[in-house]
């Protein structure tokens, strides 16, 4: 029997809305993915979110697996950091001046993470990476980076940089507006290539400040890159006076407290943080070695400053998050939940024989269209896949369920989705599988 498409929900008023924000912003948003362009309709403009819930302007009501692109570990409207934040907005906004949340903040993250003296706290990931970048090099005084295809680092100049053809090759800038004198100081190698890794520092021998890579790379597919690989990369940074950079904006705190560092048992000389450390404000931020901070300013000669950096607000939605996220029972029981989820979506394609794999580590998951076991590199990702997401996206909007507009976007579980959200939405992914598959 043919599946039947579910009839299309209203987007008369976010349709109306969207068309006055293309008269204000560049494509009728504030952030590129945002405009769906990759798949079906237009955005949907959200009214409110409650747990793992949200609601669109039409009224429509959805469960949530896009969480914001990964703050909100805690779900929509979370209570403690509601209150947090109220119970502070009181005492004014800014202040330019230090302020106890920041302290508070960083003892929670510094006494419970054995990876990281010293912590830095901007206000985007993308400001945090920029800033790891810096103090790398001026720490090893060398001007190379060594970054993946595939993995994303915020939208600094130096990492707008993608692969040329080749095993090592010269970055070639990914946007206009980046000088190709910035695209030479970074390299591009494929994921999961210990030759390429080789290669690269043989190469250009005594010139890399760092390789930077995401604790998990997520923002282009699911990743997963083995624990040897990984350990061979901290290896011969090491061997060749490189520094590592973990990029942990979605892993940290999400993979466990100590996010992809204690994943993988391993020591990063610099880890980057985003998105969850601010429980939906933004923040952002590094830490490193005592040494390595020292070379910060004021203390050292690596300049780096932020009007808004350490807001007292941001800080207080950051604490209320994280004085969650240490409790020990967190993170087995939300990377269960997810485990058991998957499990289920896994058994379903099993059973129907569906060419499509479902890649999860914590409570991160990733749908690849691909009869591949494994995706390890990004140019395993088949382009042509896109088309099949796009009709289970469309589906899945219509049955109530949210996923990121886009096939190369990953899904995350909150605290915040019970067991009936979770079971309503694997009978609606089912469905939507078997209108994607049909014939
Ligand atoms: C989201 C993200 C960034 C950029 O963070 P923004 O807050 O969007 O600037 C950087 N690195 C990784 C790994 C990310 O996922």
């Amino acid at each position: 029997m043919k599946s039947q498409k579910t009839a299309d929900i209203s987007r008369e008023k976010s349709g109306k809305l969207f068309e006055k924000a293309k008269t204000y912003f560049p494509g009728g948003v504030n952030s590129p993915v945002r405009a769906f362009k990759s798949v079906y309709g237009s955005p949907l403009f959200i009214e409110k979110g409650d747990k793992a819930h949200i609601w669109d302007a039409d009224g429509n009501e959805f469960i949530d697996f896009c969480c914001s692109w990964g703050p909100l570990i805690l779900g929509h409207n979370n209570t403690d950091i509601r209150e947090a934040v109220i119970a502070n907005i009181g005492n004014g906004l800014s202040f330019g001046a230090p302020t106890k949340l920041e302290n508070e903040l960083a003892d929670l993250i510094l006494y419970n993470n054995k990876y990281i003296d010293k912590i830095r706290f901007v206000s985007s990931g993308t400001e945090a990476v920029m800033s790891a970048i810096r103090l790398a090099r001026g720490y090893t005084k060398r001007d190379k980076i060594v970054k993946f295809e595939g993995c994303y680092h915020g939208h600094s100049d130096s990492l707008l940089v993608k692969a040329g053809s080749g095993l090592v090759t010269f970055g070639e800038t990914s946007s206009a507006g980046v000088p190709k004198s910035f695209a030479d100081e970074t390299l591009v190698i494929d994921l999961n290539d210990t030759e390429a890794l080789t290669a690269v520092f043989e190469q250009f021998k005594d010139q890399i400040a760092a390789v930077i890579i995401e604790g998990v790379p997520a923002n282009n597919g699911l990743l997963l890159q083995s624990k040897e690989y990984i350990h061979f990369l901290r290896a011969i940074t090491k061997e060749n006076g490189a520094l590592l950079i973990f990029d942990e904006v979605i892993t940290g705190f999400r993979l466990g407290f100590e996010g992809a560092a204690a994943y993988y048992d391993v020591q990063p000389d610099i880890i980057t943080y985003g998105k969850i450390i601010g429980g939906g404000m933004p923040v952002g931020a590094y830490g490193a070695s005592n040494e390595l901070m020292a070379c910060i300013s004021p203390d050292g000669a690596v300049y780096q400053a932020g009007t808004l950096s350490g807001n007292p607000i941001a800080m207080a939605a950051g604490i209320a998050t994280l004085t969650t996220l240490v409790q020990p029972a967190f993170y087995p029981t939300l990377n269960a939940t997810t485990a058991a989820f998957v499990a289920d979506l896994r058994a379903y394609i099993a059973t129907k024989n569906y060419p499509v794999k479902i890649f999860s580590v914590a409570s991160i998951f990733w749908f690849a269209f691909s009869e591949l076991e494994q995706i390890q590199k990004a140019n395993e990702i088949q382009a042509e896949s896109m088309e099949l997401y796009k009709v289970m996206h469309r589906e899945l909007l219509n049955r109530g369920i949210y996923f990121g507009p886009s096939g190369y976007e990953v899904g995350f579980i909150s605290a915040a989705h019970t067991t009936e959200d979770l079971e309503i939405a694997k009978k609606h992914i089912f469905a939507a599988l078997d209108l994607v598959f049909q014939d």
